[in-house]
């Protein structure tokens, strides 16, 4: 069956705001994507000068699909409030939660967050969403920062999970986790 070219965007839209996921359970997993997407076009970073990885992994976080718990317990059968940090975060393990509030890449947020600053000034009056959405929009950072946070976040993932970390690195880790556990527990 053929379409017109207006009702495949009109079905676009209704994919992209959808709240539920396609076979009815679950979430819509554009819930970031839709953040980013308003309009049917190519995306600007499809066609930046950048190496494939940073262009497959920054794709992987905009759309959803990269290998963080909100997406890989999905597999597990677990409810979406059930896709928790296991570093005692609390929250669900979500492309936001990763490079904007995890500790365990508090390294990588860092040099994000300076280059930002230098980039698109004084951002700390932004909500996390917006802080979110515009590191992910703007030209600028995604080239030369937001791609490689992601692909370095998704390494570290793997060397932690894979034991591959540094024993002084691991060891800042898990000493900024317990901080955060007593700053976090109720007095
Ligand atoms: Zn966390």
């Amino acid at each position: 069956m053929i379409i017109s070219l207006n009702d495949h965007i009109a079905q676009w839209t209704r994919d992209i705001e959808r709240i539920g996921g396609v076979n009815g359970s679950g979430r819509n997993k554009l819930r970031s994507y839709r953040l980013f997407k308003t309009t049917y076009q190519v995306d600007g970073y499809c066609s930046m000068h950048m190496s494939s990885s940073h262009r497959s992994v920054f794709a992987k976080f905009r759309c959803g699909v990269a290998p963080i718990r909100l997406e890989t317990d999905r597999y597990e059968g677990l409810q979406e409030s059930q896709r928790l940090c296991p570093f005692g975060c609390g929250v669900v393990k979500s492309e936001q939660h990763v490079p904007l509030n995890c500790p365990l890449y508090l390294h990588e947020r860092n040099i994000m967050l300076q280059k930002a600053r230098s980039v698109i000034g004084d951002f700390t009056r932004l909500g996390e969403e917006e802080l979110f959405c515009l590191l992910f929009i703007h030209p600028d950072m995604i080239r030369v920062v937001v791609a490689k946070t992601c692909l370095d976040i998704l390494k570290l993932r793997n060397n932690v999970l894979y034991s591959k970390i540094s024993l002084v690195r691991y060891c800042d880790l898990l000493t900024y986790t317990l901080l955060l556990c007593v700053r976090l527990k109720p007095v």
